[in-house]
């Protein structure tokens, strides 16, 4: 176990999108913090040498979109399983969403997942608070004692605001206290009673649909509020082509938006729900190629410019159901980078260093941290992979105590060797 927090890892490969580095070099950390990157690091004997010859160099990515489940469902993920389960993917910064039980709409609920994380001492988390009390789309909540408490955003996501009117005075008030607004845009009246993508597939199980206008009419309304209010808007999890050309366009025009998408849309359709198998139903459902094609084409522009994994943990048993009944989505943070490297980049779609931005600066810049980069003088979130270890993903072999995996199976490339949390090496003291 390395337990120094200075250390030179030395013949490794940098990629660093923010600083556009893209070439073998070594990293000095001094106490936690990043020193100096250059060719050839010769260091003093009291400092550590890790050999990485071979290997990357990472800033620690950042996930802007996870379930934790506690309080409330630790028999699904717990703070401690579920920052541990990103750790194993490189993960060192993670957004925890406010679908908890109870609800994380108070001061009193952001200071218990701050505190529980500071403990544990393990990757940081960043809580988000409910927009609106209870998510209940009715009253806001007290967005700015939250806000004093340690939240880096606001979103009602599992469900989006349905009533334009309190999305419009909930995104006055994130303008006047400078916070995020995080959609889930999906039309209920639209979407209602539907559980897979509406198409083939769910004409030929007979099975409700989900279109796609569901998710466009809400993103477009996410959109022109966002415009009228000047509130900072980020987009989750989109899935249709048409999120992809209003999301582009109302960029265009100026207005402060970002907007996300998955590996579950990048890497399947609706084809992995047939036989109703109930591991494809997702929330936003899983979609038809041409729309995967269209968010490719849009992570190439960077219209969408993060990934996120929309890691959601449930019990085994709650997949066995028939599909209307079973629940929705799947876990993720362990496997999301080696998906998006193996279907994007090793693919030619992107370049490694695009991959990684989507996944390292660009979501810090929607929440406003300081984490995502290996500028010198930053704190040392380093990730470090081997890009040419194959595996097979088993949720079985995972740290969530989430049982529902839809990429069970998937062969991919690309896993961590060491993960290091300002300076702290924290994978070998995880398996
Ligand atoms: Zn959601």
């Amino acid at each position: 176990m390395i337990s120094t927090s200075s250390f030179v890892l030395a013949g490794g490969h940098v990629v660093d999108p923010k600083n556009n580095i893209d070439k073998k070099c070594d990293v000095l950390v001094k106490d936690g913090v990043i020193i100096e990157i250059s060719e050839n690091i010769s260091a003093e004997a009291s400092v550590e040498i890790i050999n990485i010859s071979g290997k990357y160099v990472f800033p620690g990515l950042i996930d802007l979109q996870v379930h934790l489940r506690e309080p409330g469902r630790e028999d699904k993920e717990t703070i401690e399983s579920g920052l541990k389960s990103a750790l194993c993917g490189g993960i060192t910064s993670v957004v925890s969403m406010p679908n908890t039980t109870p609800v994380t709409d108070s001061q009193s609920a952001v200071e218990f997942q701050i505190s529980r994380a500071k403990k544990l001492n393990l990757g940081n988390l960043y809580p988000s608070g409910a927009i609106t009390k209870g998510q209940k789309g009715k009253e806001i909540s007290e967005m700015w004692e939250m806000k004093n408490s340690g939240i880096v955003a606001i979103t009602d996501d599992g469900v989006d605001v349905q009533n334009e009117g309190i999305l419009e005075k909930a995104m006055e008030y994130a303008k006047t206290h400078d916070l995020v607004l995080m959609s889930h845009c999906q039309n209920e009246a639209l979407s209602g009673g539907g559980v897979l993508h509406e198409g083939d597939i769910s004409t030929k199980l007979a099975l409700p649909g989900i279109s796609p206008q569901a998710e466009d009419l809400a993103v477009y309304k996410n959109l022109v509020l966002a415009e009228k209010t000047g509130c900072k808007l980020h987009l989750l999890h989109n899935s249709t082509k048409e999120s992809v050309k209003l999301i582009k366009e109302f960029k265009a025009r100026g207005v402060n938006i970002s907007a996300e998408t998955c590996p579950q849309y990048l890497t399947l359709t609706d084809a992995i729900c047939d036989n109703y198998n109930t591991q494809g139903k997702m929330y936003p459902p899983i979609r038809s190629q041409d729309h995967q094609d269209a968010l490719i084409e849009g992570l190439k522009e960077n219209t969408i410019s993060v990934i996120s994994t929309d890691h959601a943990p449930h019990l085994a048993f709650e997949k066995e159901k028939p599909f209307v009944e079973s629940v929705w989505g799947s876990v993720g943070v362990e496997c999301s980078f080696a998906l998006c490297y193996t279907r994007l980049v090793k693919t030619g779609e992107l370049s490694l260093s695009d991959l990684l931005a989507k996944m390292t600066f660009q979501p810090a810049d929607v929440i406003s941290i300081k984490r995502g980069d290996l500028s010198v003088g930053s704190v040392a979130d380093i990730a470090v992979f081997d890009l040419e270890k194959e595996w097979e993903i088993k949720v079985d072999e995972m740290q969530t105590k989430g049982g529902n995996c839809v990429f069970e199976g998937m062969k991919v490339f690309g896993k961590p060797t060491h993960v290091f949390v300002a300076g702290d090496e924290k994978l070998s003291t995880i398996k």
